[in-house]
């Protein structure tokens, strides 16, 4: 038996999963990723992400949110069109958001004020979140701080950063979130000594997926499409960074998202 790993963030309602979705979820599920939290990055995508973890109660949860590239979409209903996703079964977080200065697909000031928004709407709930954070690093910090006390928790998924940011976010109390990143030889080698200052009770394991195929994955497969199902890989690669066995760091990020979530003992 693989031990037991939770994807804290996979876009599987993704259109590149839609020929054979339930063969991803069932390959995860074989390789003892379970459960795992869909991401929402929209409030079609929110409810899309609900729709999917309705018909696999227990094994799939998901965030609801709008993501700073669809900030401009975030208009004076969507606060309660995401408060009423909250309310049901399986939606754990609100999340993404954030800020993305990357790709500036939406206005910085657009994206601070939709980040906002969902800050106060996850300090409203008592609810965790999933947050995003691209070449804004100065502007996130400020918005968060001034609420991290009335927030349950956060964690920045997909952390690439460096050791400035590192050390403000865990400042803040925040989580982080690793995804194959880590294994890119070109990208990653940075993350493999920061990766270990993270306190263990702060650090949880992600694939992204369908983006951020691991680069190290052999075979390498079809499409270069990630898969939850490579969480293990990615949890194998943090080990030998932190130098631990992969069974102890499953345990400990595994324990850690489910506090994180507020997820039932496994
Ligand atoms: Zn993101």
């Amino acid at each position: 038996m693989p031990p037991t790993l939770i994807d804290i963030g996979t876009n599987l309602t993704h259109g590149s999963f839609d020929r054979d979705r339930a063969e991803v979820i069932a390959r995860a599920r074989a390789a003892g990723v379970t459960p795992m939290v869909v991401t929402g990055s929209d409030i079609n995508a929110s409810h899309a992400a609900l729709a999917l973890c309705e018909e696999y109660p227990g094994a799939l949860y998901c965030t609801v949110g709008m993501h700073p590239h669809h900030a401009q979409a975030f208009d004076a209903g969507t606060p309660a069109a995401l408060r009423e996703l909250l309310a049901r079964p399986g939606v754990l977080a609100v999340g993404e958001c954030g800020l993305d200065y990357f790709r500036n697909f939406s206005p910085a000031d657009v994206q601070r004020a939709a980040f906002k928004a969902q800050l106060a709407l996850a300090c409203e709930t008592g609810r965790p979140a999933f947050l995003h954070q691209r070449d804004a690093h100065q502007d996130f910090v400020a918005i968060v701080r001034p609420c991290r006390n009335q927030l349950a928790a956060g964690v920045v998924h997909c952390f690439a950063g460096g050791e400035t940011e590192l050390r403000d976010y865990l400042e803040l109390d925040l989580h982080i979130g690793i995804t194959g990143w880590i294994c890119d030889e070109r990208r990653g080698t940075h993350l493999r000594e920061l990766v270990k200052r993270i306190p263990a009770d702060r650090l949880m394991l992600e694939t992204d997926a369908p983006y951020l195929l691991p680069r190290d994955i052999r075979p390498r497969p079809a499409h270069h499409r990630n898969e939850p199902m490579y969480l293990a890989h990615i949890c194998e690669t943090v080990a030998a960074c932190v130098a631990k066995p992969a069974t102890q760091l499953a345990a400990e990020t595994t324990a850690n998202a489910r506090r994180f979530f507020g997820l039932p003992p496994g």
